[in-house]
């Protein structure tokens, strides 16, 4: 590999493109003496620590570059504290020049704010950004492991000025000019850093008015999320087994209940990664949260005339499917073209929110569904009610300020508890008499675990 030695690295131009990259990944390993640039002609130029341990990364920014259309052909080791001025000249040159160009930088700074935002949130493994902007300011805050931490003020003009940029610019569905007081919502992808490797995020943003300013909520989206397995989501052996049992079936309808955010979209994306690659699976998602690139997954808008789930589902019974997924069976309609997907030799998986698996099915009810065709052999097979409880940080037990373990939050991650009910013969005669209080104390006395006992002491179910 070439040296090269400062008086040459100091002729180097950088290249813009991954400037932003370059500087995020060097500042982070600053004390490690890793530093990395691409050059304008497509050289990339790293010192030792950063080849000897971060090669993978270098290979990272390598293939980003060459999707900017600066092709790397030539790596050269140089010195870190060069490189890192090369970096930082280099972005306050820019400043200084032009004024067209000092409004594409301030474009580029916006656009680093925000990818510094989204960094800091996957440092935490937190789910959600929000930001509330009063006049004098911006609070800022992070949802990590379901709990709202890291709260601080921050400058006002810079934060929303990054939004409105990376509205304006990077959004691919943001069709109106920025305004503080105006109801929006969009979505921005962008490469960030994360920790070893460079993640493709989805951001969904959300932006209202409030009372002296507005909000502004931002859900994280990993473009290419690990699809858990059944037997990785934390359920019990039992359970895992009893919904594969359910897999097997030709049709039928499983389903997930529980409340927002408690984990329900990966259980079902676990469950249809679970169907071999000999059936098709038409998955119907509000919207689409992870990418499952063997399955036929399609948007839906739930109050759209046309694309609304209803209307959906008949049309993938249409499109020869094995199997249904729907991601939210929240009205009449729906509910009923799943029962009738699953009576016409489908196996339909779906969520309900609801509280627990008795509730379920009278959420059903309500929707419409009688007693009596719920209750056909074959067609409810199982249900499966779920919460996410966090687990406290050992080192600090979850107090208010945290800890460095627990980067502030207080817990360590999330834990799955569940309840499961198997659709048998008691269950549906249950169903058909309306007695479900009898039947939910018959199965405790033999031993069923309710969500709600575990609820309240959480270490009976590890
Ligand atoms: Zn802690």
């Amino acid at each position: 590999m070439k040296i090269m030695h400062d008086e040459a690295l100091t002729q180097i131009l950088p290249n813009q493109a991954c400037l932003g990259l370059c500087v995020a990944f060097s500042d982070r390993y600053m004390q490690d003496d890793v530093a990395v640039l691409v050059s304008a002609e497509g050289m990339l130029i790293a010192s030792l620590p950063a080849w000897q341990h971060h090669f993978l990364t270098l290979l990272n920014i390598v293939s980003q570059s060459n999707l900017d259309g600066i092709v790397v052909t030539q790596w050269c080791l140089a010195n870190a504290r060069t490189i890192r001025n090369l970096l930082h000249d280099s972005a306050a040159q820019e400043h200084q020049s032009s004024n067209s160009d000092s409004i594409k930088l301030d474009h580029t700074r916006a656009q680093q704010a925000l990818e510094d935002l989204v960094q800091q949130a996957l440092v935490l493994q937190a789910s959600d950004i929000h930001l509330l902007f009063s006049p004098s300011h911006a609070a800022l805050s992070f949802r990590v492991h379901g709990r709202l931490v890291g709260k601080v003020d921050r400058n006002r003009e810079s934060l929303a000025g990054a939004i409105a940029a990376a509205l304006n610019t990077r959004s691919e569905d943001f069709h109106e000019l920025f305004d503080e007081q105006r109801l929006s919502s969009a979505s921005i992808s962008m490469s960030v850093l994360d920790g070893e490797s460079i993640q493709r995020i989805r951001l969904r943003v959300q932006k209202s008015p409030t009372r002296n300013g507005f909000a502004v909520t931002m859900r994280l989206q990993r473009e290419q999320s690990k699809i858990l397995k059944l037997n990785e989501l934390g359920l019990r052996t039992e359970v895992v087994r009893a919904l594969q049992n359910i897999l097997r079936e030709p049709s039928g309808l499983l389903i997930v209940a529980g409340p927002t955010g408690q984990g329900k979209t990966t259980t079902l994306a676990a469950l249809n990664a679970e169907i071999p690659a000999t059936a098709k699976v038409i998955s119907l998602e509000d919207p689409i949260e992870i990418i499952q690139p063997n399955i036929e997954q399609k948007p839906v808008i739930a109050d759209h005339q046309e694309l609304n789930f209803a209307n959906m589902v008949k049309v993938a019974l249409r499109e020869d499917p094995d199997v249904i997924s729907i991601s939210e069976i929240r009205d009449e309609a729906t509910a009923k073209a799943a029962f009738t997907a699953s009576l016409t030799g489908h196996l339909v998986t779906a969520t309900v929110h609801a509280h627990d698996t008795f509730g379920v099915l009278s959420r059903l009810l309500d929707l419409g569904l009688s007693p009596e065709s719920l209750a056909q052999f074959g067609v409810v097979r199982g249900i499966l009610a779920q919460r996410l409880v966090s687990s406290i940080c050992l080192d600090c037990e979850g107090t208010d300020r945290g800890c460095p373990r627990c980067h502030g939050s207080g817990v360590t991650g999330r834990q799955l508890v569940c309840e499961f009910l198997l659709f048998d013969e008691k269950v549906r005669q249950a169903l058909l008499s309306k007695q479900f209080e009898g039947c939910r104390s018959e199965l405790l006395q033999q031993g069923w675990l309710a969500l709600d006992d575990q609820l309240s002491s959480p270490e009976s179910c590890v």
